[in-house]
């Protein structure tokens, strides 16, 4: 699709580009086989030499066109969707990590990946460094040795929602060698891209907005194609031949802009086989095609419902990245300046029990384990999402027990405030 179109054009139209006479919708290919007429293109396609699908384990028509839409949304060179947002950042670290390496991670993060992270891929012998919003340069720096592969953070942290400042931990990354890896879930390719400020792979919970109705998980990795490889010759399994495919040199035979998502399909999807099924995927793109009315509709009511909880004395703090009070306020200006998504969060006053009996006492905003999607919901942290961490954790996270998470749905902004100050008792 023409590259100059702007992002709202892109999110209706890109990806499924028909030809004379073909449906103008995407079709769901509900196949998991493919046919070919000679039994040498099918060798060239096991070889990677031809261009096609084999099998639905690894790519598949629907998927492609949707992996298509979501790479021009980001401003990348290829994606690949899979199951879900936890495997979309598994698969991220282990393209490029084995037993006995190591990631360094932002700790204001989705407690999901900080299991992930600090539990499961511990147990297969990957180590990972938490960085605090607070260290300095020099401190973030000391985490960093001969064998850290990659830099994660969360350009909006869920549910601490703090911003992440991508362009200084993008040197920072750079400076030692290893890639910025993004998980741009909240905030979206319409609010922000991080590749414009120097994050080389991005990540996302198709799950939330980019579905945007709570219908179909999904998961999905984006590749920037800036991040080059073979600088330092860190990274053997895209630069040295890969002996799972007759040696193949992801970066030689693929260009360095291509190797890393191509590895990941080739290789991780294949052994892992995790993909999304192709009616997901058009569940997903009907989502899409919505997301840029959606996301502006989502922060304008966060906003001003942001705004009405902080003129409300029976709140103790509300935490939105585009307040002024924010102390992040002119890094969300920086990064978002058509608006940071719609999830906010805030105390009640009265600790742990007055937040849950706040959550108890609303009617059209209800309480689920989701966020993101255009129905109004809350959540209480520390109770559910972050039930498994430990208190140290928990607040490492940027959590406090009467902290309520709502995402603000695109529902009319008085009737939400109306349900708020109802249950408030204002
Ligand atoms: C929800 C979420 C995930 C995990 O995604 P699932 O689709 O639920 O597996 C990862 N990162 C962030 C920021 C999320 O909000």
């Amino acid at each position: 699709m023409n590259k100059n179109y702007k992002i709202n054009t892109k999110c209706v139209q890109s990806g499924w580009e028909p030809k004379n006479g073909e449906p103008r919708v995407l079709p769901i290919y509900q196949s998991t086989t493919y046919k070919y007429d000679d039994s040498d293109f099918l060798g060239d396609l096991f070889d990677l030499k031809a261009d096609g699908h084999m099998y639905s384990r690894i790519s598949n028509p629907t998927a492609a066109c949707v992996e298509q839409k979501i790479a021009e949304l980001e401003g990348g060179v290829g994606a690949m969707l899979c199951s879900s947002g936890q495997m979309a950042n598994m698969l991220a670290v282990l393209n490029i990590t084995s037993a006995g390496q190591n990631i360094i991670s932002m700790s204001t993060i989705y407690g999901g990946t900080t299991n992930l992270f600090a539990v499961s891929l511990k147990r297969l012998g990957i180590d990972v460094r938490f960085a605090t919003p607070d260290m300095t340069d020099g401190e973030i720096e000391a985490l960093f040795d001969e064998n850290t592969r990659l830099f994660f953070g969360e350009t909006i942290a869920n549910p601490a929602l703090v911003v992440f400042d991508i362009e200084r931990y993008a040197s920072l990354a750079h400076k030692h060698g290893v890639p910025l890896v993004v998980d741009n879930t909240f905030a979206t390719p319409v609010l922000c891209r991080p590749f414009e400020w120097g994050a080389d792979i991005v990540t996302h919970s198709t799950t939330k907005y980019m579905d945007g109705h709570a219908t179909v998980v999904g998961g999905c990795i984006v590749d920037g194609g800036k991040f080059d490889w073979r600088a330092d010759g860190k990274y053997p399994e895209l630069t040295e031949p890969d002996e799972s495919y007759h040696g193949v040199r992801y970066t030689e035979n693929f260009g360095v802009e291509s190797a890393y998502i191509t590895k990941a399909r080739v290789q991780l999807m294949r052994d892992f086989g995790v993909p999304l099924q192709p009616i997901t995927c058009f569940i997903l793109n009907l989502g899409l095609e919505t997301l840029h009315l959606r996301m502006q509709r989502h922060s304008e009511n966060a906003m001003k419902v942001a705004k009405f909880l902080e003129a409300s004395d029976k709140v103790s703090f509300v935490s939105y990245p585009l307040l002024e009070s924010n102390a992040q306020y002119d890094l969300a200006k920086k990064y978002f300046p058509d608006g940071a998504s719609g999830v906010i969060s805030f105390g009640v006053k009265g600790g742990r029990e007055a937040a849950m009996k706040f959550m108890n006492s609303l009617k059209l905003a209800s309480i689920v384990v989701h966020v993101a999607d255009a129905r109004t919901s809350v959540l209480h942290p520390a109770s559910t999402t972050h039930r498994q961490l430990t208190d140290e954790q928990i607040i490492n996270c940027g959590i406090t027990p009467d902290q309520v998470r709502m995402s603000v749905g695109i529902e009319d902004a008085e009737d939400i405030i109306a349900d708020i100050k109802q249950a408030l008792g204002e």
